[in-house]
């Protein structure tokens, strides 16, 4: 499997994530960079099934080497575009959890590690029901909101559940999770109320301005501990001055440069899977909500990357 950013102009071709080969078979590849272009869970604006698109398009501007670490996910591991999760059942939210669920359980079963851009959040509920199948992973999750709601208008798999629903299903150890940039008023306090009785460590954004990124990267790693981690990364963390383009933005939240380092500052937990979640491009002409997830996207690459190769290219307990 070839990969050659060089070798054409990178407007040129039909767009892939980071301009990987498209793969069909994913035990050719390490790790999968999955679409799922899934948004029928959302409880204000819709529009993140158009993020997996835009995200290929934008993702035409990333690079190899990362200019921190010096870095190239491409040289340590096999990194292909396996195309998006294919939806037949779009008006069923219950039936896209059990068809995003069989689509990563091939990914997992193939020996790849998954990646997957959305869609809105509730994708990440069945991704972590494949990851924590045998024992429960722990998390990072960059949100303004826990996710941590239960039933709503009928349906357990709304885009505000899926934290909870994982904890539930037992595949996602609360007290190996942690919440970063959650912030904004609420109808009610179930939520913040779930995540506080399960234990989950819970950053408000009061707190992440309080105690600054690197005790925050420390906390983190405090959480998550040794053991296997996912990182799911809901866009609307970020200010919406960052990323206007998504479905329910609330001001006040972190910006991409401290998303960057937060991310860098994980480098070594052992990353079994991420996500970037929430990206609702059409709300954001500019195209510049999709060039965040694409980078935040090759963020998360180069970690789980490392991860997989067992290499270690900075030492992070400072948070460098
Ligand atoms: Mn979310
Ligand atoms: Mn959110």
């Amino acid at each position: 499997m070839e990969f050659a950013p060089n070798a054409s102009p990178r407007f040129m071709g039909v767009p892939t994530f980071m301009r990987t080969p498209h793969v069909t078979d994913p035990a050719e590849l390490d790790i999968a960079l999955i679409g799922v272009p899934y948004d029928g869970g959302v409880s204000n604006r819709p529009g993140a099934r158009h993020g997996p698109r835009e995200i290929r398009n934008a993702s035409s501007l990333m690079r190899t080497f990362h200019h921190v670490t010096r870095f190239n996910p491409y040289e340590a591991c096999r990194v292909g575009d396996l195309g998006d999760v294919e939806l037949t059942a779009m008006y069923d939210p219950g039936a896209v959890v059990t068809e995003i669920e069989v689509f990563c359980s091939r990914v997992c079963a193939a020996g790849a590690t998954p990646l997957c851009a959305g869609g809105d959040h509730s994708i990440t509920y069945p991704i972590l029901k494949v990851l924590g199948a045998t024992a429960p992973v722990g998390l990072v999750h960059v949100d303004a909101h826990t996710d941590t709601w239960d039933a709503f208008q009928g349906s357990k798999f709304h885009h505000g559940a899926p934290i909870r629903r994982s904890v539930e299903a037992g595949v996602l150890d609360p007290k190996r999770t942690i919440q970063i940039g959650i912030r904004g008023a609420q109808n009610t306090t179930e939520g913040w109320s779930y995540s506080h009785e399960k234990g989950i460590r819970v950053v408000f954004i009061e707190e992440l301005e309080q105690i600054g990124v690197d005790v925050v990267i420390a906390e983190a790693r405090r959480v998550v501990g040794d053991g296997p981690v996912y990182l799911s990364f809901d866009v609307d963390g970020l200010d919406p001055v960052y990323a206007p383009g998504t479905g329910t933005p609330e001001i006040g939240g972190i910006t991409t440069r401290e998303a960057q380092k937060l991310l860098r500052g994980l480098a070594g937990l052992r990353f079994v899977g991420g996500d970037v979640v929430e990206v609702a491009p059409a709300y954001d002409p500019g195209g510049n909500t999709a060039l965040v997830g694409a980078t935040l996207m090759y963020e998360i690459l180069c970690l789980i990357a490392e991860s997989r190769a067992g290499i270690a290219t900075r030492h992070a307990d400072a948070g460098a």
